[in-house]
């Protein structure tokens, strides 16, 4: 099972594949967007559309606490984490589990083979592809006992 089945999924759902914004936006700006689109991380991107940064709501309660609420009048490439792990649809979502847990982050860039932003995979939407592949082999299960 690799990244390609998760787009695939969400892309027959609803909303943008890919919530981004401006290095140049401020920390309210990017909260504000975190809100309205219902997610945990936006991606910073580079004018060729490849991933500069990664803000998640952790990054902005940490810096609340650290420094007080005046951080959410800073621009978001002050916060934003820089050095970003992504995987591309290739990758098998085992691997993106083992990215997650390793790196102890949530959401995962999708990028193309030039390094482009292409969506954003969260924890929860491997949870949800794993629940729905053992429901299904329960199912199947359950159809070999009864007619066996
Ligand atoms: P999260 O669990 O995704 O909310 O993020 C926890 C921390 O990891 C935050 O500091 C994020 O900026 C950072 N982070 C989130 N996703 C990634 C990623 N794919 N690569 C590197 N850092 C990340």
């Amino acid at each position: 099972m690799t990244v390609q089945t998760i787009l695939k999924q969400k892309q027959s759902g609803k909303g943008p594949e890919a919530v981004t914004v401006q290095s140049s936006a401020t920390v309210m700006e990017a909260a504000r967007k975190l809100a309205q689109f219902k997610i945990g991380a936006v991606v910073i991107t580079k004018i060729d559309g490849g991933v500069a940064g990664i803000l998640s709501e952790r990054d902005i309660v940490r810096r609340i606490a650290e420094v007080g609420p005046d951080i959410l009048s800073s621009p978001v490439r002050d916060v934003m984490t820089r050095d970003v792990v992504t995987c591309t649809a290739e990758t098998t979502v085992d691997d993106v589990m083992a990215r997650m847990t390793h790196g102890r982050f949530r959401h995962i860039p999708v990028v193309d083979s030039s390094d482009r932003l292409v969506d954003v995979i969260s924890i929860g939407d491997v949870v949800k592809l794993h629940v729905e592949e053992v429901q299904r082999e329960a199912t199947t299960l359950r159809e070999y006992i009864y007619t066996h």
